[in-house]
């Protein structure tokens, strides 16, 4: 029974409970026990929140039994990247500077879903902060890809994003500066959908680089993402970005999983050199198939997104070099050297030597280097001209195309220990998600099946304009419904079976 509960769908969770075929703290007890069965060698979480997840639980189960109609995730549970603000439960972004950190507040995220009766089962592993690809660069150890043990869960996402493919939670929910929810989506066979730019609260989210910064979803179907997307969307005044317009219509969109007549425009940068002849074969393989559905497909030209990479690159630095100074050992967490004699000074230097990992550490030197006095206009100041440009190809392709197309990411998940050393080879796997932050866009990936080479998950990345969020779950849905029609269930029904699997079990 535990191991049924577990592979169901947020969608056919909720039903189950509100029609009382299974009760939310059964549900919850048989995510934890997997979580004890499956955990110890994925890491996909960094706290596990049993008692409160079984009280949640109890409370949906009471709310029922009392005859309240219950929304469409009550009693689901749902892991939260570890960048989220909780109130009550520690909050670390993968860093030694917020150890012991608990925050007073829930991020807006986080009380929509409480007050929707999902249940938080924890906090997930992530890369220091939200930098990075691959979950290594988290103080607390990295994650482990359920595909292959051996492998990276993609970052920073990448607890949530193997939680999810583990059968550890159904949903999560975690945030997409760069890629962070479709890359690590995208090497696990699971759905990821970066929302609009200020389509969903960034209230209470730890700021990595403020103006790219967007929560979203991850889940093992599109309408289970598309359910999470339409609880945690909509606008919210205590985040001065977020977009006073109704959501999209997500959910019904993934229902109509409708492509006829829609346009689908391959960008022509996002291939050739560097792409991985399985993803690429797998790629084209999608396109055809929602063409046979009824999409059109054009090409498209983005000339301008090969300077994506290098223009975050300095955007994101000089943002975070700013957002991280708050972390200065008064505030919050770690303190360091502070014997009573030390300085201020003495006691915030030791305190960041101490608590930031390289990978974080570089960001900042990097950012406040780009905007210093002097440099300011020819490396800051250029990147923003250029982000400028790579908006105006957007607006230009989707003169041609409804949505854009194209792999998420140039490979599939790469060997753990395999880029940790190499910034330039591990910043390449946002080659093709980097553009969509840069534009504020709405972007999903969604699995399209395993590359030849290696048997692993390849993602398919559908990018839509602005507040135009619905296009990806109408093209992801039916793509998915094309896919299971072919293959007879989801690519994730494929995923090892960890509880007796060793595949890439590291000796
Ligand atoms: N991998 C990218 C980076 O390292 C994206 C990070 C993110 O989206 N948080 O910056």
């Amino acid at each position: 029974m535990t191991d049924e509960l577990v592979r169901r769908t947020a969608a056919h969770t909720a039903r189950a409970i509100a029609d009382g075929e299974v009760s939310a703290v059964e549900t919850t007890q048989a995510h934890l026990d997997r979580i004890g069965s499956v955990d110890g060698r994925v890491h996909a979480f960094l706290h596990v929140n049993a008692d409160g997840a079984l009280a949640a639980a109890r409370t949906v189960d009471d709310r029922r039994a009392a005859g309240e109609r219950l929304g469409p995730l009550a009693g689901v549970p749902l892991a939260l990247k570890d960048v989220i603000a909780t109130k009550g439960l520690p909050t670390t972004c993968g860093s030694r500077i917020l150890e012991g950190w608990v925050p007073p507040y829930d991020a807006t995220v986080a009380a929509r879903l409480r007050a929707a009766g999902v249940v938080i089962l924890g906090k997930t592993n992530m890369d220091e902060f939200a930098m990075g690809s691959s979950t290594e660069h988290s103080a607390f150890g990295p994650t482990h890809n359920p595909w292959d043990l051996s492998r990276i869960p993609g970052g920073s996402g990448g607890g949530s994003a193997a939680a999810v493919a583990a059968f550890e939670a159904p949903v999560a929910v975690g945030t997409d500066t760069g890629g962070s929810i479709r890359q690590p989506a995208a090497v696990t066979g699971t759905v990821g959908v970066k929302p609009t730019y200020g389509g969903v609260s960034r209230y209470g989210l730890v700021a990595l680089a403020s103006s790219l910064d967007q929560a979203g979803p991850c889940a093992r179907t599109v309408l289970d993402a598309a359910l999470v997307h339409a609880t945690i969307a909509g606008h919210d005044p205590l985040d001065t970005t977020s977009i006073e317009a109704p959501v999209p219509a997500v959910v019904a969109a993934a229902e109509a999983a409708d492509v006829r007549g829609m346009r689908l425009g391959v960008v022509r940068q996002f291939a050739g050199e560097g792409y991985q002849p399985g993803v690429e074969a797998r790629f084209r393989e999608a396109v055809e198939l929602l063409e046979g559905v009824g999409a059109t497909v054009v090409e498209v030209d983005c000339p301008h997104f090969t300077y994506a990479l290098p223009a975050y690159y300095l955007i994101l630095p000089s943002e975070c070099s700013s957002n991280l100074a708050r972390f200065d050992a008064m505030r919050y967490g770690l303190r360091v050297g502070d014997d009573g004699t030390a300085s201020a000074e003495e006691v915030m230097a030791a305190t960041r030597e101490a608590g930031f990992g390289a990978e974080a550490k570089r960001r900042i030197i990097l950012g406040t280097y780009a905007l210093s006095s002097g440099y300011y206009d020819a490396y800051y100041g250029q990147a923003q001209k250029v982000r400028t440009l790579i908006q105006r190809d957007f607006a230009a392709a989707f003169e041609q195309a409804d949505v854009l197309v194209s792999p998420t990411t140039p490979t599939t998940a790469f060997r753990l220990g395999e880029r940790v050393d190499d910034p330039m080879a591990m910043y390449l796997a946002d080659l093709c998600t980097i553009p969509s932050n840069l534009a504020g866009n709405a972007s999903m990936s969604l699995p399209c099946g395993l590359a030849a080479e290696d048997g692993l998950p390849v993602g398919f990345q559908v990018i839509a304009p602005p507040m135009a969020d619905d296009r990806l779950y109408r093209v992801g849905g039916a793509l998915e419904a094309a896919l299971s029609d072919r293959w007879g269930h989801l690519l994730i029904d494929e995923a090892p079976d960890l509880v007796t699997a060793t595949a890439g079990e590291p000796s």
